[in-house]
């Protein structure tokens, strides 16, 4: 069994045969998922161990003390948080040994194709079809808000196979080639002026099946691991103390006493506390995770991340006064990170106004929380027994 002892020993056998210093960061990356220290919770021959998952952290802090580089994880976030547990519970053995290496690593980024223009809270009625022609299924429909599609290699899917049934069972689970000739990305630019978010346009492109994850029209089953996985990754990052949007308020605090105020002093406390409280319950989160798969839980966590990152960026704007105002350029850029703690008060303040609606929206996953962590009454839903194509669109 690994314990902590021999995650050390194995990161240190590795930093001796790859020396962060004088070795490429793509092959001490590569290295570490083969040495199964990447994830230590997967499988063997996949970058883990067994081990786990808490145990991560081990390992981490032995690399970062030797200065070794990460993967960037808030550049290939959707491939880690969200495609590489599904490729895991539903994937085949070609398929995990295909994606995951280049996925962990940061050589192939993902996105995530399920919003559309006509479904989005209720994504189970999403209109994108394939239709199956042979070994391949030909796919047509619009996607929206794909975050990242402009950098991706491949897409993480859910389309129409099956119109005579219900909606939730006629959805089918395919990893999309973002390369394929079909596949059109448009910029869709947001309130921060920036267009980190895109319209994605799927005109006749082939899938293999092979390229199929999970059975046909189990689609939304496959789909609810993303989707469990997609509000943990969003609300539960590992951070240090102050690592969030809390850090550069904090820091004004301390550093700028002629902006301070007794009302904003004890809204800050409030604000700490709570943001300490949150990082902490996410921390216990990841233990529990150490056994499976995250489950309707994790939308707790991001509730209150949602919740934090405005009241917290809208005190600091405040606090900040007619310079909490200022924005830093306007023009439009297409960032390839969310970067909360690297740019000003003014980019916090508006990015996180969509932190309330991507993975998810606060009344919709109140309404998880309702229904499925409180056991509280279903909301009615009528169109549960009628076929897709004849709901009202
Ligand atoms: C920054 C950002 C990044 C995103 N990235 C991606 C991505 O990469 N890939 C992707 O597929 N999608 C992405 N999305 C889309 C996101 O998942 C959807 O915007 C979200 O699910 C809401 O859907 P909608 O925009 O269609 O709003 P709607 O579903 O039309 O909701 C409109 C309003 O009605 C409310 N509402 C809807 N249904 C209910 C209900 N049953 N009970 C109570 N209130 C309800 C909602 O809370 C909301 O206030 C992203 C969104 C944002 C903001």
């Amino acid at each position: 069994m690994t314990d902590a002892a021999d995650l050390r020993r194995r990161s240190t056998e590795l930093l001796a045969t790859y020396p962060p210093a004088t070795t490429d960061r793509t092959d001490f990356l590569k290295a570490r998922f083969d040495a199964g220290l990447a994830w230590v919770h997967y499988p063997q021959g996949l970058g883990g161990l067994g081990a786990p998952r808490s145990l991560q952290a081990v390992v981490d802090a032995e690399l970062e003390a030797a200065d070794a580089p990460d993967n960037d994880p808030r550049r290939i976030g959707i491939g880690l948080g969200m495609a590489a547990p599904t490729i895991l519970k539903y994937g085949t053995e070609e398929q995990k040994q295909r994606y995951l290496r280049p996925l962990w690593v940061g050589e192939e980024v993902w996105c995530q194709l399920f919003s559309e223009p006509g479904a989005g809270s209720d994504l189970a009625a999403l209109g994108t079809r394939a239709v199956r022609e042979g070994d391949e299924w030909v796919v047509n429909g619009q996607k929206v808000w794909t975050s990242s599609a402009h950098l991706a290699r491949w897409a993480i899917l859910i389309a129409r196979t099956d119109p005579d049934v219900p909606k939730h069972r006629g959805i089918t689970y395919f990893i999309c080639d973002m390369t394929d000739p079909g596949v059109e990305v448009r910029p869709l630019r947001q309130i921060t002026g920036e267009a980190e978010f895109n319209e994605v346009f799927l005109t006749d492109v082939r899938i293999p099946d092979s390229r199929r994850l999970g059975e046909v029209g189990d689609g939304w089953r496959v789909a609810q691991t993303t989707l469990n996985n997609e509000r943990v990754a969003i609300g539960g990052m590992r951070l240090p103390r102050e690592g969030g949007m809390i850090g550069p308020v904090s820091t004004t605090w301390r550093e700028r006493p002629e902006l301070r105020t007794h009302d904003l002093h004890q809204r800050l406390l409030k604000l700490w506390v709570e943001a300490e409280v949150a990082r902490l319950t996410g921390e216990r989160l990841r233990q529990q995770l150490v056994a499976g798969q995250p489950g309707p839980e994790g939308a707790g966590m991001k509730l209150a991340f949602a919740r934090l990152n405005q009241e917290i960026s809208g005190l600091e704007v405040e606090l900040l006064g007619q310079e909490g105002l200022l924005y830093e350029d306007w023009t439009m850029r297409r960032p390839e990170l969310v970067d909360f703690t690297g740019r000003d008060a003014g980019y916090r303040y508006l990015r996180s106004k969509g932190n309330s609606i991507e993975g998810g929206t606060t009344e919709v996953l109140l309404n998880i929380v309702a229904e499925r962590v409180l056991g509280l009454p279903s909301e009615p839903r009528t169109d549960k027994d009628v076929a897709w194509k004849d709901l009202a669109r």
